[in-house]
């Protein structure tokens, strides 16, 4: 559709969109993200990767959250707020922005509201489900190469021979993340603190897409993603 708007990238938003990614850890909230970046040329917010970002440069904020990054806990609602507070006002989000593991208590998600609605952002949740076993697998069966930091799945990206980096034959390891007890954490964090969150935003109105992401490889997940987002993006296109 024509919109007048010049962009090197698919539909553009008429007003700035905020795409809430949701769901448990290992769901591929992370994998989604990168497509959607791809196809609308909007920047991925992670808080995940913002923490990990403090820890490796050994700022006062990465010290003050190693140990429950370590654990697999939840760290301060305060000190999320506020790195999202600060990311979403740089240039790159004035078209809008995709949020990846965030809000993931209701305390976050009312903060995001308070954030986003005088900025005049619309968000819009997709809420990515996926069977209790299938995450435990698929997050069982993650491998890292530690020298170049290529990601492996023993069912959906094996390495060419088993326990070794195709691209520099490392021997691949268990990201400290992905400990079984790691994952058993997040996973109860998730269940007691994050699964709420979508309750909030059903019951507070707002537009929740769920996805069954159980099943299906991560680009037919992907092209549903699409499909919903593409009806939105477009309605405001209209709007122009
Ligand atoms: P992720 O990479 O999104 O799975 O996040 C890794 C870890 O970072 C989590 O287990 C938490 O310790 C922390 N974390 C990331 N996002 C948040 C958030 N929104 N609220 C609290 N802790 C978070």
């Amino acid at each position: 559709m024509e919109t007048g708007i010049p962009s090197d990238h698919g539909p553009v938003a008429a007003q700035p969109v905020a795409i809430v990614l949701f769901g448990s850890p290992g769901s591929g909230k992370g994998t989604q993200s990168k497509y959607i970046v791809d196809w609308l040329g909007i920047p991925q917010i992670s808080t995940g990767d913002m923490l990990r970002d403090h820890i490796r440069l050994g700022t006062e904020i990465g010290k003050s959250i190693e140990a429950r990054m370590r654990a697999g806990t939840l760290v301060p609602d305060e000190l999320v707020n506020a790195l999202v507070a600060e990311r979403v006002t740089r240039p790159d989000c004035a078209r809008g922005f995709i949020l990846d593991g965030y809000p993931r208590t209701t305390a976050q998600a009312r903060q995001m509201m308070r954030l986003l609605t005088p900025l005049g952002v619309e968000e819009v949740v997709i809420h990515l489900i996926v069977d209790y076993n299938v995450i435990i697998a698929r997050m069982q069966g993650r491998r890292v190469c530690p020298k170049c930091g290529t990601l492996y799945n023993s069912v959906s990206r094996p390495p060419k021979t088993e326990g070794i980096c195709d691209l520099d034959g490392e021997k691949l390891v268990i990201r400290e993340d992905d400990r079984p007890e790691v994952v058993r954490e997040r996973l109860d964090q998730y269940e007691a603190q994050t699964r709420p969150v979508i309750d909030f935003f059903r019951e507070d109105h707002h537009r929740v897409f769920d996805v069954d992401a159980s099943r299906e490889r991560p680009e037919a997940v992907f092209g549903r993603i699409q499909a919903m987002l593409a009806g939105i993006v477009a309605a405001k296109e209209v709007a122009v």
